[in-house]
C-alpha cells in the first residue's frame, strides 16, 4: 500500500480520503449526494467482526449490521476467503451462459430452506418484486384467476423495500409521497389479524405476502399462532404464502428462518441481507417447485442475478448456516439480550420485543427521540439505528461474544440514566 498524500494546500485542495476528518467528509457529502438518508454523524473507515472503526480510528460496536446484512459480522474470514477465490477467477458471465458456481448455491440454498426451487436476483426489492411477478404469474396459469385481476394481500406497516410496485402496498406515507400513481392489486389488512385476512382473502388472491416478524416496523412479533393461521388460510383458501425473510432469516431469530418459530413451511421465502454475506447484494426467491416452475425463458431476469461472485459468497453464507451453530449463537445470546432489556425496563425503557439476537426497545419518550438516544450510544461507542419515534432496533452481529453485548447493554443503561 503506498502512504497516504497529506494535502496542506489551500481549502480548496480535496486531498486523499485518508487526508479528511469525519467532520469534513460529512459536509463535502452535503453538495453532491441525494439526501434520502440521515445518516448517524460517524464516518466509517474499516472493519472486522462486530467492530467498525472511524477516520479518526475511534472504535464502535456496531450493533445494526447493516439491518441484518451483516448477520456474520465484517468480512467474516471464510466469506472473504471464498470472494477472493472466485474474484481471481470468475466474476460475471450474465445467464446467457451457464456459470460453474450456480447449481451448487441453488442445490444448498433450497435444501437449508426445505423448498425446492431458487430465483437468484441482487437485492431485497428486486426479490420481492419477482415474487409479484411470480405470484401474478401463477394465479393466471394455475389458480385460473381471470387476466388482470390477481389480488396480493399485505399487512399494514410492512416493509419490503423501495421500488414504484412495493411503495404501491406500504403504509408509511414518506415513502409513498409524490411517488405516484402507483400499482394496483394490492389488499393491506392489519398485522397480526387472522379475521381480516381471512375477509380479504376471496377468488382473486394469489398470495399473502407478509414479514414473519416486522423489522422496521419496531420488531413487531406477531402473537403465536399467527403464522400457523396463516399457512392454514393460504392453504385453505387455494393461494399462496409468501415470506419476506429478508431481514428475519438467515439464522437472525435463532432459527434459519423465522417462520421456523412455528414450524412453518411458506410456498415462497424471500431472502437477501445476509445471503450477500455484506460483501455483494444477493438475494433469492425460493419456493416449491410447482410456483417457480410458472417461469419460462424470457418472462423474467437479471443481468447480475446469480452472477458467480454472488453464487460463491451465497454458497459460503450457505456453509456458514449448514452447521447450525449461528442459529445456537442467535438463541443463547439472545437470552442474554432479553434478561439484560428485561432489566432496563422502568429504567429509561418503557418495553421491548425480541427474538434471538433482534430487539426493538421502546425508549421512554422523555429521554429523548430514538434518534437523540442512537447519537449518546454513538458517543459512547455504539452504533444503533431508530426506527420509529422514541424505538431503537438491536441487530448485533451473530458472532458478537456475550461479554461485547453485555458491554453494549450497560452502555445503553449508563445513557438512559
Ligand atoms: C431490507 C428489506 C427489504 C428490501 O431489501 P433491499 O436490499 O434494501 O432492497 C425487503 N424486505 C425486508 C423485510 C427488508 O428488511
Amino acid at each position: 500500500m503506498t502512504a497516504p498524500v497529506r494535502t496542506q494546500g489551500s481549502p480548496e485542495t480535496r486531498g486523499s480520503p485518508e487526508t479528511r476528518g469525519s467532520q469534513e467528509l460529512i459536509r463535502a457529502e452535503e453538495p453532491v449526494l441525494a439526501h434520502n438518508y440521515h445518516p448517524l454523524p460517524v464516518v466509517v473507515a474499516r472493519a472486522e467482526g462486530t467492530w467498525v472503526e472511524d477516520v479518526e480510528g475511534r472504535r464502535y460496536l456496531d450493533l445494526l449490521a447493516g439491518y441484518s446484512a451483516l448477520n456474520f459480522g465484517h468480512r467474516h474470514p471464510a466469506l472473504v476467503e471464498a470472494a477472493h477465490r472466485q474474484l481471481d477467477r470468475l466474476t460475471l458471465t450474465s445467464r446467457a451462459f451457464h456459470h460453474d458456481r450456480l447449481a451448487e448455491f441453488a442445490e444448498r440454498l433450497a435444501a437449508l430452506t426445505g423448498l425446492d426451487m431458487v430465483l437468484p436476483m441482487n437485492t431485497g426489492a428486486e426479490a420481492v418484486e419477482s415474487a409479484v411477478k411470480v405470484a401474478r404469474k401463477w394465479a393466471y396459469d394455475v389458480k385460473g384467476v381471470p387476466d388482470g385481476r390477481a389480488t396480493i394481500v399485505v399487512a399494514a406497516d410492512n416493509f419490503h423495500g423501495r421500488t414504484t410496485t412495493i411503495v404501491s402496498f406500504s403504509t408509511d406515507e414518506t415513502a409513498r409521497q409524490g411517488f405516484g400513481p402507483f400499482t394496483p392489486g394490492f389488499r393491506i389488512v392489519p398485522y397480526n389479524d387472522l379475521t381480516a385476512l381471512e375477509a380479504a382473502v376471496d377468488e382473486t388472491t394469489a398470495a399473502v405476502l407478509i414479514e414473519p416478524i416486522q423489522g422496521e416496523a419496531g420488531v413487531i412479533i406477531p402473537d403465536d399462532g399467527y403464522l400457523t393461521g396463516v399457512r392454514e388460510l393460504t392453504r385453505r383458501k387455494g393461494c399462496l404464502f409468501i415470506a419476506d425473510e429478508i431481514q428475519s432469516g438467515l439464522g437472525r431469530t435463532g432459527g434459519t428462518l423465522a417462520v421456523e418459530h412455528e414450524s412453518v413451511v411458506p410456498d415462497v421465502v424471500l431472502l437477501g441481507k445476509a445471503l450477500g454475506g455484506g460483501i455483494v447484494p444477493v438475494s433469492a426467491v425460493v419456493a416449491r417447485r410447482e410456483v417457480l416452475a410458472v417461469l419460462r425463458p424470457g418472462e423474467h431476469g437479471s443481468t447480475f442475478g446469480g452472477n458467480p461472485l454472488a453464487a460463491a459468497v451465497g454458497t459460503a453464507v450457505v456453509e456458514l448456516l449448514e452447521t447450525g451453530e449461528f442459529q445456537q449463537r442467535a438463541t443463547e445470546l439472545g437470552a442474554t439480550l432479553r434478561d439484560g432489556l428485561t432489566e432496563l425496563v422502568g429504567k429509561g425503557v418503557v418495553g421491548f420485543r425480541s427474538r434471538g439476537l433482534w430487539a426493538g426497545v421502546d425508549i421512554d419518550p422523555a429521554l429523548g427521540t430514538g434518534r437523540e438516544v442512537s447519537e449518546r450510544l454513538m458517543r459512547e461507542g455504539v452504533l444503533v439505528k431508530d426506527t420509529h419515534g422514541s424505538t431503537i432496533r438491536l441487530a448485533p452481529p451473530l458472532t458478537i461474544t456475550s461479554e461485547e453485548l453485555v458491554e453494549a447493554l450497560a452502555t445503553l443503561e449508563r445513557v438512559l440514566r
